[in-house]
């Protein structure tokens, strides 16, 4: 039996409607379950029908969504000493992200009802992955997003929902959706809707045919937080199951437009979500923009594995994890293909890397530190200064070579010219960029 209950009064919805919340009391509707979720020929979400509330319906629109690799990172997992390190892998979803799941099953029931069109409240990917499967059903779709969106998510919506509105934050978005929706008759769809949270269940049904129940139960999940939606749907699909699993939630630092995604002041689901994890025994951890970005890094160079720095995000807490668990799950969901701002500034990184400037003891870093303290200042004066106060027997030709590098790099820039000996010399100092580097 499948069922959407009210988390505020308990009231149950056996049949479908197009609500969007408690017809009682306005609380969140979550689905549940009684069946035991097993494999059914189709397509995409789909072929957990029978576990889904929206299973009910005689419409599935699908793109092909769900059935996401579960794959072990021996690896990073040994590097941060967790046996089953296990990577769920939502950027294979048809715009990138989990929400798709969410997409078709909550589009089947808008075309199962006749609904011709949505009204949108949306925080970026989601009014994106709406639009696209409306398309796939015929539905027409306005979609409100805030005008801090980043500019590349706004262009995606522009060319593929039908009409794109820019609001001041969230919650007018949700003001104006609303007031759209009463005029219009269409379908209004936050972020809460039951529907898309149906959808998302199918990533615990997917992990628990995948992985033995001894390794999940007491396991830790890492799970992006937005405004917690995939959070509650997980915690609805485990328990319904009677696994109990630690749910660490990821949010994103106030100052990192790369992965706004995933920070949000006051989350919609924000009172159950703390519920839920303080239950578990888990908790919230915040990851900043520097950290994802180098999880990026990590999972490309080491697992072979290319997600956005929303995907990365869920990795770049297991090393501040307080408590560690035999198996750790991290969903690693949204943007599958990085941006060119998020692949420029992983080209920075690796250069940094490659050039061994994250360790205060290599040379380079010395060099940086003479420059920084005496510039602008000649390599030949660089390489006396290295010699006489740091004891570092390195030849000119090498002085030269590093001075070279690190102008390629950006961390130095030729300030001025002197003449030394006789001689005319570049003078360098070093650039903002390195100050970073400095204080690592
Ligand atoms: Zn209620």
């Amino acid at each position: 039996m499948n069922i959407l209950k009210c988390v505020r009064c308990g009231e149950e919805i056996h049949d479908l409607k197009p609500v969007v919340s408690c017809p009682k009391c306005g609380g969140f509707l979550i689905p549940h379950t009684t069946e035991k979720p097993r494999k059914k020929p189709g397509m995409g979400v789909w072929i957990w029908k029978e576990a889904l509330f929206s299973g009910l319906s005689r419409n599935t629109v699908s793109l092909g969504e769900g059935s996401t690799p579960l794959l072990k990172a021996k690896k990073i997992g040994r590097k941060f000493k967790v046996n089953n390190l296990m990577l769920k892998v939502e950027s294979r979803n048809p715009t990138g992200t989990f929400i798709d799941r969410g997409s078709a099953t909550l589009v089947s029931i808008a075309k199962y009802f006749g609904i011709g069109s949505l009204a949108v409240a949306a925080v970026d990917d989601l009014g994106i992955s709406l639009a696209l499967y409306a398309r796939r059903a015929d539905l027409r779709t306005k979609v409100y997003m805030p005008l801090s969106t980043l500019a590349s998510k706004v262009a995606k919506a522009l060319l593929i929902a039908d009409n794109v509105v820019l609001t001041k934050d969230f919650r007018e978005s949700v003001t104006k959706a609303e007031k759209f929706s009463e005029q219009t008759g269409s379908y209004i769809v936050m972020p809460s809707n039951p529907y898309l949270l149906d959808g998302y269940r199918t990533i615990a049904y997917e992990i628990v045919t995948a992985l033995p129940k001894e390794k999940l139960v007491n396991s830790t999940v890492l799970v992006p937080v937005g405004n917690g939606g995939l959070l509650t749907a997980l915690w609805s699909a485990f328990s319904d199951l009677g696994i109990r699993v630690r749910y660490v939630g990821i949010t994103g630092c106030e100052e990192t437009p790369l992965i706004k995604d995933i920070y949000v002041s006051s989350p919609i689901f924000k009172d159950l979500i703390i519920k839920i994890i303080t239950e578990s025994g888990g908790e919230i951890i915040p990851v900043c923009e520097d950290e994802s970005i180098s999880s990026m890094h990590e999972l490309l160079t080491r697992e072979g594995l290319f997600v956005g720095a929303v995907g990365a995000s869920s990795l770049a807490a297991l090393g501040k994890l307080s408590k560690n668990s035999d198996t750790v799950i991290a969903i690693l969901s949204g943007d599958g293909q990085p941006d060119s701002v998020v692949i420029s500034k992983l080209l920075e990184l690796r250069k940094t890397k490659a050039l061994g400037l994250t360790s205060l003891k290599e040379t380079k870093s010395r060099i940086l530190e003479v420059i920084a303290l005496k510039g602008p200042i000649h390599p030949y004066a660089i390489w006396k200064t290295l010699k006489q106060e740091y004891s570092q027997n390195i030849t000119l030709r090498g002085i030269y070579q590093h001075v070279k590098d690190l102008q390629e790099a950006g961390y130095i820039y030729v300030s001025g010219k002197a003449l030394i000996g006789g001689k005319e010399r570049k003078l360098y100092s070093i650039t903002p960029k390195a100050i970073d580097i400095l204080r690592l």
